[in-house]
């Protein structure tokens, strides 16, 4: 008897022409994700993913929740054609399920198998009966269906384990994240890594206003952001001159907005170098003075590239939720300041306009600045 994980990939489904270069991309990450594992196979056939492993099953299972492109992962057993050990097979899941209501669906795509599929549902129903205390037959709303496949070889599995849902990484192309260490920047970049987003990062760091551990914190978020099937090519761009310039020249109430658009467009500079499409930013509509619509509207007219914002509409604590969810939240709470919050302004403009932004950056050679820009690339 043999542990197999069945993959369901629902969304996929889908996409036509393009089904099989995502199946396949699917596949490869999977295989990616469970490298480490020598007793692992993975292999697509009849229109399914199977997973087989000997090793550590739950330790396979909690790699396959973090992939992209998977609705469901069900626990099987494969075994061989004869109802004893497909008895065997069913007792041992269906003990997991003491207490519930369950039905036994089979199929027979093998002919040659002796037994009709009503035949192996009712046999297979009673010896489950008979060997696990607790459990009852529902055959119109089960809280368990206990499969029975005969194939080549027979299946059984029951249950599903819920995936993260979402499109294979890799299947939609690369955007360029702007990761703050605070909690909305990584949640919007998990967001798009969802939708088959690869990731980059850029990170704004003042030294000796921002301290190492503040960059750190950030290292650590794009650890927890890798373990979603990639790994993170992070830029530190050193930002302290450029902020400093523009805490000197330009009108107290504008240093914030300014200084968003200047980040918008080194972060657009490093895309277009590293092949990203878009940018992504953790904005929510409202949360900040930053954040306003009109305040957006200035921050966006500082780049041409789209700017991906996942997060527009979501509540707070949504993104609170999330963010614990995907595991970025506690590395988020952790008390280092960003660049952000030492340069503050006592009352910034909620309601800038662009043409007076633009009149106050012009005060500033931001451009030479941001042509000599100094950086360091981690690769997380
Ligand atoms: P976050 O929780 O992501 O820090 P925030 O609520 O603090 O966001 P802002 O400070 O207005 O909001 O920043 C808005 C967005 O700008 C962030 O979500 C992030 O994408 C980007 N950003 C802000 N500061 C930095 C930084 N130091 N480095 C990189 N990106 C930044
Ligand atoms: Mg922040």
């Amino acid at each position: 008897m043999q542990d197999v994980l069945l993959i369901k990939y629902g969304e996929l489904a889908l996409k036509g022409d393009n089904r099989s270069f995502f199946e396949n991309k699917l596949v490869k990450n999977i295989k990616s994700a469970l490298k480490d594992f020598k007793e692992v196979k993975v292999e697509k056939t009849h229109g399914r993913i199977y997973v087989e492993c000997d090793g550590d099953i739950e330790e396979v299972i909690e790699r396959l929740k973090k992939i992209f492109g998977i609705v469901g992962i069900t626990r099987a057993k494969k075994i061989g054609l004869n109802l004893e050990e497909i008895y065997e097979a069913a007792i041992e899941l269906m003990r997991e399920y003491q207490g519930k209501t369950f039905k036994v669906e089979t199929k027979r795509s093998n002919k040659s198998f002796p037994y009709d599929s009503m035949e192996v549902s009712r046999r297979v129903g009673a010896a489950v009966l008979k060997n696990v205390k607790g459990l009852k037959v529902d055959v119109h709303n089960p809280d368990v269906l206990l499969n029975v496949e005969i194939r080549e070889m027979a299946f059984v599995y029951a249950g599903v384990i819920e995936g993260a849902k979402g499109l294979p990484l890799g299947t939609n192309g690369k955007a360029t994240v702007l990761l703050s260490g605070g909690i909305d920047s990584p949640v919007a970049a998990w967001m798009m890594m969802k939708r088959g987003v690869e990731i980059n990062a850029v990170y704004f760091h003042s030294p000796p206003y921002t301290s190492e551990r503040a960059k750190d914190k950030v290292v650590d978020l794009c650890k927890v952001l890798s373990q979603y099937g990639q790994s993170i090519k992070l830029h530190v761009v050193y930002f302290t001159d450029l902020q400093l310039e523009i805490y000197e020249k330009c009108p107290a109430k504008f240093t914030t907005i300014i200084m968003r658009r200047m980040m918008m467009k080194i972060a657009e500079k490093i895309a277009k170098n590293t092949g990203s499409m878009a940018l992504i930013t953790g904005e929510s509509l409202g949360q900040v003075a930053s954040q306003t619509i009109e305040s957006l509207y200035v921050t966006n007219a500082s780049v041409s590239m789209p700017v991906f914002r996942p997060l527009i509409g979501m509540d707070k604590t949504e993104i609170i939720e999330l963010a614990q969810k995907i595991g970025t939240f506690e590395i988020s709470i952790r008390p280092y300041e960003d660049c952000c919050t030492i340069f503050v302004p006592k009352h910034p403009a909620t309601k800038p306009t662009l043409e007076k932004v633009v009149e106050a950056e012009e005060k500033m050679d931001y451009q030479k600045y941001i042509d000599n820009i100094e950086m360091e690339i981690i690769d997380v």
